[in-house]
């Protein structure tokens, strides 16, 4: 449930725009004392819009800036406030291109999709009477800008709008495998050995519309269950919500499955592995494990230290420098990746994943997935 359309337009102007404000203001402070979400109607009227919001802004006020038209700092600020930002078909209009900027600037965690029906009929069929078969297009569009799939935009946009509106029902347990893109995750434990400031873990049990959440541990037969063909797959990639190499033996036997199908293996790892066996496991990967990508997180020790908060102390920095220099022995395609965080020196960062050989990938700090 929710409490609109309201707001401001300026472009109709039915009614005088003192009038218009007073009214929005008194529908704001209405949705907040009946708890609803707001869907907030601009048009032409991006500055009274974002100001009124803000002025009657309290943490409990919260909704959608429907049928966005605004530029990304607009959105940037409505999205601090809670807000989430909704884009219909003139995102595949020819030049749209600030809409377009919005959408690859926003986390698709903050954005929903519609029709705006009967109106704004997306391309191709611009300029018919729009309808809900049409939205296809819009998140096609959307895929396109993001590097996701139409399905994923579909789950993640359906999640943002079922999380807004208390609507419909979320997936209550925990994935053991989960698609993004052309890749299958595999997400075989909750457990780390990190605590990395910035981990999303600590905020919600769900990345891009996926519960990963797990009541319990998959054994080694589930996962290789569930994965079924990997060469349906780009790859299958041990990520999850925790560090898969604390499961040293179950990543070996599920990887080996794998690449006798023939699949491809990637392992996403906060590089504790040798740390946490007392060992030099890499050898025991070789000709299971085709990429592996190693959160570097930091370009000092003391850094490293902070923002990852590792459970082996300050020496952890040079044991994942060690371990990504090992990898490279053994995995034909080693990474080091990065947060783009406040307070991570991404340069140095850089050079340092270059003295150790690695390939080097910055991630955003809000993208996660
Ligand atoms: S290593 Fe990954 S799972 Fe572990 S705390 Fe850091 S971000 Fe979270």
């Amino acid at each position: 449930m929710a409490y609109g359309e309201i707001g401001l337009d300026y472009h109709y102007e039915h009614s005088p725009r003192s009038d218009q404000k007073i009214k929005f203001r008194a529908m704001l402070r209405e949705a907040r004392e009946l708890d609803l979400p707001v869907i907030v109607h601009d048009r032409d009227a991006h500055v009274d819009t974002l100001q009124i919001i803000s002025e009657e802004w309290s943490p409990d006020l919260g909704g959608v800036l429907h049928c966005f038209s605004g530029d990304a700092a607009m959105a940037k600020s409505a999205i601090e406030m809670g807000f989430s930002i909704s884009i219909a078909g003139p995102v595949t209009f020819p030049k749209a291109d600030s809409l377009r900027e919005v959408v690859k600037q926003i986390p698709i965690e903050h954005l929903l999709i519609e029709t705006d029906a009967p109106y704004l009929a997306p391309q191709p069929v611009r300029g018919k009477r729009n309808e809900p078969a049409y939205v296809r297009h819009t998140a096609e569009a959307i895929a396109a800008l993001k590097g996701l799939s139409v399905d994923d935009v579909a789950r993640i946009t359906s999640f943002n709008a079922m999380q807004l509106f208390g609507i419909g029902t979320l997936p209550e347990r925990g994935q053991i495998t989960y698609p993004i893109r052309n890749s299958l995750y595999l997400n075989i434990t909750n457990r780390c050995t990190a605590a990395c400031v910035f981990c999303v873990r600590y905020h919600t049990d769900f990345v891009k519309g996926h519960n990963l959440r797990l009541g319990a541990e998959p054994t080694a037969d589930e996962l290789i269950r569930e994965i079924g063909d990997p060469t349906r797959y780009g790859e299958i990639v041990f990520c999850g919500y925790g560090e898969p190499l604390l499961r040293l033996d179950t990543v070996k036997t599920v990887a080996a499955a794998v690449k006798q199908r023939g699949g491809r293996v990637r392992v996403d790892t906060n590089g504790h592995g040798n740390l946490i066996h007392k060992r030099n496991i890499l050898p025991e990967l070789a000709g299971l494990v085709d990429a592996v990508s190693v959160s570097l997180n930091a370009h000092t020790a003391e850094a490293y230290f902070r923002i990852s908060q590792p459970k082996f102390g300050i020496e952890t920095y040079e044991a994942v420098k060690n371990f990504i220099r090992e990898a490279r022995k053994y995995i034909p395609e080693v990474t080091a990746t990065v947060v783009s965080a406040p307070g991570i020196d991404v340069d140095v960062c850089r050079t340092v994943a270059e003295e150790l050989g690695a390939r080097f990938r910055v991630r955003e700090y809000n993208e996660v997935g």
